[in-house]
This record gives structure tokens, sequence and C-alpha cells, in this order.
């Protein structure tokens, strides 16, 4: 197996950090809705990439999420009239 003859002084190994530091990042402005992104990424704010709706933003992610209890708790209500045996109202239709 082979070995480094020497061994590396911390200097010469630090070097190699060195140039590791935090860097600034680029970033594109979306064409949707022009809020700041990074380059060829989906934009978080509107969920747009090239023009295309790709992705659920979080603002919709907790509507709909919202929507989804209500429902479940509107049906839930439901079971409980029938079972107490209180008629549901349900929309006339004509
Ligand atoms: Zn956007």
């Amino acid at each position: 197996m082979p070995v480094p003859k020497r061994k590396r002084s911390r200097a010469r190994r630090d070097k190699r950090f060195a140039n590791k530091g935090v860097k600034v990042r680029s970033y594109a402005s979306c064409s949707n809705c022009s809020e700041p992104k990074v380059p060829h990424a989906a934009c978080a704010g509107c969920g747009y990439y090239r023009g295309r709706k790709v992705l659920n933003t979080k603002a919709e992610r907790v509507v709909k999420r919202a929507d989804a209890l209500k429902e479940k708790q509107g049906k839930q209500a439901a079971v409980q009239n029938k079972l107490q045996g209180t008629p549901v109202q349900e929309p006339k239709s004509e």
C-alpha cells in the first residue's frame, strides 16, 4: 500500500481549505413574479419554472390542508347527526 513519504505540514494542509469560505451565491429573478430565485430551479414564491407551474407553494398547501380539514369535519358532523337521528339539511335540487 502506497504511503506518503513525509508528513504534510499544517500550513500546507490548511491551504487546501483557505479558499473554501462563504461565497456570494448567484441568483436570477423569476420571470413570473420577479422574485429573486436560485437559477435553473423552480421559483419558491410562485412555483413557476420556465413559464409553467411545476410546484405547489407553501401558501397553496396551507389552504388545501385547511379545506381538507373543513371537509373532513363536515363529514364527521353529518355522521354524528345521522347517529343522533336528526336529519341533515341537504340543498334542494329543482
Ligand atoms: Zn416566481
